[in-house]
């Protein structure tokens, strides 16, 4: 036979029972002849009878492919034919005999090898365990058992047959035709790298989005196919899996962490918070070697919400975990006050006493299995001291999509060597590869293969493997992610740009140049422009998610997106003549270029509804005094222009009323917060100094101000019911900002407390607003409700009912008209229906026809809406007419006008002699716009009509009324955003 290639390389093969260490270097060893020798087409698949369940699915996995590849059934014997090439799946007397030993086999490691005609596939198997079985099982936990054999057969299929599984089912799986197809003399002993292979996708908090029927069932198969782990190392919060409270809150309660003020931890089950320097470290070292030592939970008298169990994410045969819960509390106690008091690194370095403390003694004392805890804040930093090699640690890191940042990657991977050297390669890492907080983008594919590939691979001195952790809201968005996070887990040398290049031609054809370019710039734009744009910080570098601006009319602006589109219509096109090709690149359009459409449309169209939302400030006049006192007794506020607030997104609770009203003077912007607040006594705010970072935390408003309108430099004022200040000059850096509480406004300010409310007087000089202060310019207003006790009330509050991303959202903000000079002067009042309540027929100037209405119906529609939150909703079941009505002060006779306004209809039918629905103006006479009513269904349209007034009565105040009629019909209109203005010439 003669060898073409020998690959040998090392691995640490850590096993399951102890029997490696880190010496045990395994020798991968892929030693292919290169004479076509056995022919595979005719051949028969052999499962021997005492063989497991995994090697006889194994072989129904072989059989499926094979007979796809061949157009022909390959058959499933017991034993071996004489004349045929076999190929033996599984265990056997057959292997045994050829001498093939299993044994010294690393954990998921295989032996391919042929011998005469036989071909024999074989690995380590889990005899109690049956995959059709387990496959039908949601838990993650049946899916941790070994399955070599069928490890093998997937090798052997992608090896010598073509196949490849990108994603289970007939678009993401290739199977090549064969008519003919033989194989060469194969001696294959293979094993992964890593021992910890695993990532997980949207089964938690994203279950709610995209989940195909059989989903759970296709993801686990999935997760076969590429081989991931077969085993887990227990690694999150297993001291919170013991039930310390309840065992020894009552008789031990030093066991348990000081708090500040003075008070031991006694509450939180099952999050205990401990003081690692009591009676409890002992506790904690007898529960690790009772588990270690194969004793029943309840020997200890462990408590579980599932009963006295050892829970399998705490503890798994051979390793104990010992990580404590988040937001780890510092035990204030005098024997922990002065080992926490020394720094962050004196903080973390007295913790991992604790931890090696007890791997020491469960070392001391002979007990086999491994320690295990992660390194994670305030315990991330390596220590000084030594770490027992009976200690496996794992490590939360950012992980790849960090890649194209140089600056923070080099950090972290500094950190990962340093640990990685200090644990002698014992080291798991926990990356996050997944849409969480601000990158939870919807509609944007996070598909970037490339830099898990060079991102995992490049850690193999250091690790023994790597989680992870990658939700998104749909599962194609990472299909190729998980392949290649597969794939180099297995083998850290694997050649990215070849298996990227055969992944596209295999799955696209002659489209896969194409295709491509196409996946190839998703991947850029996430990694290089979305995931993070980098900055300095005071606190070093970090990175920003880019903004929605950014991200639409930039990174996928509707040009990029046009692109992508015709390139998909390119693809289509060149692969008409291949069905299954075909296929994927439509399933590929659906799956990627249409969410990036529907996401891209409906952020055009919510810009849309913002730039509607305006608030016009009320001039100030001479005469109308404020004095800065907090009350709002001075007329000028009962006279100015008013608006409220809504709920911060979704929240649900009591509502408290928030009222705020502007007034312009001349060298001022006069604002007035009333905020209702019907329990006083309970609200939290501190007598704080100004500037002081924390106000924001406090029952308190703010004050967001965006004068250039670049909606990047704003100013940003917080003051609390105590009526302590701070005002700051901010700038927005991608979706995150920067605050420079340095800047001063010279604001002169008041707050006053009342029985039920507390109120705010502001006045802010403009020359401190900067240079260039727009007429028009995006602000917000907010308040945050505090109270001492947390019941179902709503918290915060916001002008815009459009932010999505906190209160510093500059995108979703409205805008205040400072000035309307510049502006066309809109004539109506409400005209958005963003303010006030309908009375009866009655909503602020807004009147309804004077007539008993059996069948009508006025209503303001907070689901639907062209601008801002609201609009009119106007219905008709029977006989009559819906009219609102409006009177128009001012209007000039003999005049040219504009009227701009949207309108929708829901099933609007004839039902009268006048039917339609239409706006009208009356000013002597009738302006019908449209003179064509309209009726039927018909989505938001926006209409634009000039018209002339007519002549009037000299001497008389001219006067009109403006209307909007549902006349004689039955169904549904919609107004919003109505607009009518003098035309200038
Ligand atoms: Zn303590």
């Amino acid at each position: 036979m003669q060898i073409s290639k020998l690959i040998v390389c090392g691995t640490l093969s850590l096993l399951l029972g102890f029997s490696a260490t880190a010496n045990d270097k395994f020798k991968r060893k892929i030693d292919i002849g290169q004479k076509s020798e056995l022919s595979l087409v005719g051949c028969n698949i052999v499962v021997p009878q005492k063989t497991s369940k995994v090697a006889a699915f194994a072989a129904k996995e072989l059989q499926n492919y094979l007979s796809k590849s061949f157009g022909t059934q390959v058959p499933i014997v017991k034993s071996p034919a004489s004349k045929k090439v076999s190929i033996i799946v599984g265990n056997s007397t057959t292997a045994r005999k050829y001498g093939i030993n299993i044994a010294t086999l690393p954990r998921d490691g295989f032996i391919i090898k042929t011998i005469g005609k036989n071909i024999i596939i074989v690995g380590k198997d889990d005899p109690k365990v049956d995959p059709v079985r387990a496959l039908k099982n949601r838990s993650m936990w049946k899916h941790y058992y070994e399955r070599a054999t069928l490890f093998g057969v997937y090798d052997f299929l992608e090896r010598f047959v073509g196949v490849r599984f990108y994603f289970p089912g007939e678009i993401g799986t290739v199977i090549p035709k064969h008519k003919t197809l033989a194989v060469p003399a194969i001696n294959i002993t293979d094993a992964p790298d890593y021992v910890a292979r695993t990532y997980t996708v949207n089964e938690q908090w994203m279950k709610r989005r995209i989940l195909p029927k059989d989903a759970t069932r296709m993801r686990r198969f999935n997760t076969y196919r590429l081989r991931t782990s077969t085993s887990y190392i227990p690694n999150c919060h297993g001291l919170n899996a013991r039930g310390y409270l309840k065992r020894y809150g009552k008789t031990h309660p030093e066991y348990f962490a000081m708090m500040g003020n003075g008070k031991r931890a006694l509450s939180g089950e099952p999050t205990p918070q401990l003081c690692y320097n009591s009676g409890i470290t002992d506790e904690i070292y007898k529960d690790a070697k009772a588990f270690l030592e194969g004793n029943s939970a309840a020997s200890r008298g462990v408590i579980t919400k599932w009963g006295a169990v050892w829970s399998q994410a705490s503890a798994t045969k051979g390793y104990y975990n010992i990580m404590p819960q988040d937001g780890m509390i510092l035990c204030q106690c005098a024997k922990c006050k002065p080992l926490f008091a020394k720094g962050k690194k004196a903080a973390s370095d007295a913790i991992w006493d604790f931890f090696c403390g007890i791997a020491e003694r469960v070392k001391k004392n002979k007990i086999p299995g491994y320690i295990t805890t992660m390194a994670y804040p305030p315990y991330e930093r390596v220590p000084d001291r030594k770490v027992p090699d009976n200690m496996i640690v794992k490590l939360a890191v950012r992980g790849p999509w960090q890649e194209h940042s140089a600056k923070m990657q080099n950090l972290e991977d500094d950190r990962v060597k340093r640990w990685g050297e200090k644990v002698g390669g014992k080291l798991e890492l926990w990356t996050y590869a997944n849409k969480f907080s601000k990158l939870d983008i919807i509609g944007v594919p996070s598909f970037t293969p490339r830099c898990i590939a060079s991102y995992y691979a490049k850690q193999k001195d250091y690790i023994l493997g790597a989680y992870m952790e990658s939700e998104s809201e749909s599962f194609y968005y990472h299909y190729l992610n998980y392949y290649v996070f597969s794939k180099t887990c297995w083998n850290t040398s694997t050649d990215i740009d070849k298996l990227l290049t055969e992944h596209y031609k295999s799955m696209y054809g002659p489209a896969a140049k194409i295709m491509q370019d196409i996946f190839e710039s998703f991947e850029k734009k996430w990694t290089g422009k979305i995931f993070g744009v980098p900055y300095n910080s005071p606190m070093g570098p970090k990175t920003a998610p880019a903004s929605d601006y950014q991200i639409w009319t930039q990174i996928y602006s509707p040009a990029a997106l046009k692109k992508l589109d015709n390139d998909f219509k390119q693809a289509e096109k060149i692969t008409q003549k291949d069905a299954l090709i075909l296929k994927r690149i439509k399933f590929m359009r659906q799956k990627f270029l249409e969410p990036l459409q529907k996401a891209s449309k409906k952020y055009f169209s919510l810009k849309n509804k913002i730039s509607g939302m305006t608030f016009e400030v009320t001039p100030k006049t001479a005469e109308n005094k404020i004095v800065i006192d907090g009350i709002l007794n001075e007329s000028a506020w009962a006279k100015c222009g008013k608006v409220t607030f809504v709920p911060l997104g979704k929240a649900k609770g009591k509502r408290v009323a928030t009222t705020l009203y502007a007034l312009k003077g001349k060298d001022k912007l006069y604002l007035a917060f009333n905020c209702s607040e019907p329990q006083m006594a309970k609200v939290i705010a501190g007598k704080r100094k100004k500037d002081d970072s924390s106000i924001w935390k406090d029952n308190s408003v703010e004050i967001f101000l965006n004068p250039s309108g670049d909606k990047k430099h704003y100013y940003h004022f917080t003051i609390n019911s105590e009526g302590a200040l701070s005002d700051a000059a901010s700038l927005k850096k991608g979706s995150s900002q920067e605050e420079n509480l340095k800047w001063d406004s010279g604001a002169e300010y008041k707050v006053a407390k009342n029985k039920t409310s507390w109120t705010l007087e502001i006045a802010i000089p403009l020359k401190s607003l900067g240079n260039e202060i727009k007429d028009q310019f995006p602000a917000n207003f907010c308040r945050s409700r505090v109270l001492s006790d947390v019941k179902d009330y709503v918290i915060y509050y916001s002008w815009s009912p459009f932010l999505k991303k906190g209160f510093h959202d500059l995108e979703s903000f409205g805008s205040i008209i400072l000035n309307s000079k510049g502006t066309m002067k809109n004539l109506l009042t409400n005209s958005s229906f963003e303010n006030d309540k309908f009375s009866g027929r009655y909503l602020g100037k807004w009147y309804g026809l004077n007539a008993k209405l059996a069948n009508q119906s006025y209503s303001i529609d907070s689901n639907v809406s062209v601008a801002g939150a609201r609009s009119l909703k106007l219905s008709s079941s029977g006989p009559g007419k819906a009219v609102l009505s409006q009177a128009v002060v001012g209007l000039k006779p003999n005049t040219e006008y504009m009227l701009v306004y949207y309108v929708k209809l829901d099933n609007v039918k004839p039902n009268g002699r006048y039917p339609g629905v239409c706006a009208n103006i009356w000013d002597g006479k009738n302006h019908w716009l449209p003179k064509k009513w309209f009726s039927g269904t018909m989505p938001w349209t926006k209409q634009v009509y000039k018209f002339k007034t007519s002549a009037q009565k000299p001497g008389k105040k001219f006067q009109g009324i403006f209307r909007l009629f549902l006349s004689h019909v039955t169904g549904t209109a919609w107004f919003d955003n109505i607009k009518l203005y003098e035309l200038k010439k």
